[in-house]
């Protein structure tokens, strides 16, 4: 559902150094907090927030210093195979290698949009550079500096002409009276068991629709007077099918998911306790700044013993994103889901809110006089005023002077002081700070 981009090129060229400048997001406390955890390989590009899309670096699917052949050279290729646009990287300094002849032959054979980046081009004449490469014969050349972040925008803007038009925004669209609601988690949690059951529970199903391009399908209900669309990355369409061999876990489709969704449930399976593959998840919904709401599921046939161990996992491992609910709900048996769509709906309120600069003002105002941020070499910072910056998630822009000596615990002491006065629950909150007015 969401386009996606693949960078291709031999080893040490700089892809990783550009899909780290491509992913990046500008909270960067979210990857400070302990246990999340971050998949290398995949990742949102969010520089245009109209139109985001998957970026796949396939060069760490492949192994080091391998030729174009093995088991993880097929997996690169079967990355780019499915891209929209393919960022084909060289080295500006080195020129044209053997392993780029071989990567391009093969690309000529699989007919998609190519842009050759051809990086490195800090301290190198450019035109040279371009030059070396001429031979390839391709025509959309782009000069950069990963490292030096010149020449990404051109880069985003050539990505941008090229993807297709439909997918996300469409999906937005779809109907905005609908609260988007992603099911998410590593297999066998009991995604499509839960999904199945919000379905069956209430036969009121008004449309199947099938993902635009990709295998996740949404479904529409209508509960009690509130319209839902419920996002699942797999399950439904499963219903539909003999019982199939283990669905491989895809997080292409679980960061599409989340991307489309406004708020995320991120499912666990209390049997089994939270593991690396959970955090990850949980991490793609913080960095897509979606509302999460983490149902516990199989609670049933916990003794009491196991049930306080679960919590107390959770307490000691979610400790980063405390302004979550967490349901502990049965798929199987139906337990519990009231209480979870409560907490989709407090989490959806609060991620939607609308905020007038006087009140957001206001709180600043009260959170800076109840404890002005300290003096760092003879110096505090000021926060004078801020005003809204948007929604899902609640964004605050918050001006002020010597805000490059706000500390990160300042910023935190902030974020609370909102989530309180504001009663947020079930939202990530950013804040951005700006010098002056
Ligand atoms: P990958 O193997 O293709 O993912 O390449 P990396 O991103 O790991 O980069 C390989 C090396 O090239 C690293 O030492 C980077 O710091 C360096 N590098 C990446 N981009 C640039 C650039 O634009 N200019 C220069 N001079 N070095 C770069
Ligand atoms: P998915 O891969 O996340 O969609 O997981 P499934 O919905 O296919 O469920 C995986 C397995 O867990 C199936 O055997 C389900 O019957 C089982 N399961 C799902 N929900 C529950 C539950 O609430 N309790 C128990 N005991 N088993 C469940």
């Amino acid at each position: 559902m969401l386009p996606m981009v693949a960078l291709v090129g031999r080893p040490n060229v700089g892809k990783s150094t550009l899909f780290n400048a491509f992913t990046r997001t500008r909270d960067a406390l979210v990857h400070d907090e302990p246990g999340v955890t971050r998949d290398r390989h995949y990742g949102i590009c969010r520089l245009d927030e109209e139109r985001p899309f998957v970026l796949v670096d396939t060069g760490g699917m492949a192994g080091e210093d391998e030729g174009l052949s093995g088991a993880t050279q097929r997996q690169a290729r079967a990355g780019a195979e499915e891209a929209d646009v393919i960022l084909f990287v060289v080295d500006g300094r080195e020129g044209p290698a053997g392993l780029d002849h071989e990567i391009l032959s093969w690309l000529r054979r699989i007919d998609k949009p190519v842009l050759l980046v051809i990086n490195k081009t800090d301290g190198v004449n450019e035109e040279n550079a371009l030059a070396d490469f001429a031979s390839f014969g391709l025509s959309d050349v782009i000069a950069v500096s990963a490292s030096h972040r010149r020449g990404l925008d051109d880069v985003l803007d050539a990505v941008m002409e090229r993807l297709p038009e439909e997918g996300l925004a469409a999906e937005m669209e779809h109907d905005p009276e609908r609260i988007r609601v992603a099911f998410v988690g590593r297999p066998n949690v009991g995604k499509s068991t839960l999904v199945n059951r919000l379905l069956g529970e209430e036969r009121m199903i008004a449309s199947e629709v099938p993902g635009t391009t990709r295998d996740s399908i949404a479904v529409d209900l209508d509960r009690d007077g509130e319209k839902y669309r419920l996002i699942d990355t797999a399950g439904i369409r499963r219903r539909a099918r003999v019982e199939d061999a283990v669905e491989k876990f895809s997080v292409i489709k679980t960061l599409q998911s989340i991307a489309i969704s406004q708020v995320s449930v991120v499912m666990l399976d209390a049997t089994e306790g939270v593991t690396d593959q959970d955090s990850t998840v949980l991490g793609a919904v913080l960095e897509a700044g979606r509302a999460l709401v983490v149902a516990v599921n199989k609670w049933d046939g916990l003794s009491t013993y196991q049930r306080e161990q679960t919590q107390a996992m959770l307490s000691r491992k979610f400790t980063f994103v405390q302004w979550a609910e967490v349901v502990f709900i049965s798929a199987k048996h139906g337990s519990g889901l009231a209480e979870l769509y409560r907490a989709i709906h407090r989490a959806h309120a609060s991620a939607t809110r609308k905020f007038t600069t006087a009140e957001v003002t206001r709180a600043v105002e009260m959170a800076y006089a109840a404890f002005p941020p300290p003096v760092v070499r003879g110096h505090a910072a000021k926060l004078r005023f801020a005003h809204p910056g948007g929604d899902n998630p609640p964004t605050f822009i918050v001006h002020g002077s010597r805000i490059k000596t706000l500390s990160d615990s300042y910023r935190r002491y902030l974020e609370n002081f909102f989530r309180k006065r504001f009663k947020l629950v079930g939202t990530p909150v950013r804040f951005e700070f700006r010098e002056g007015d």
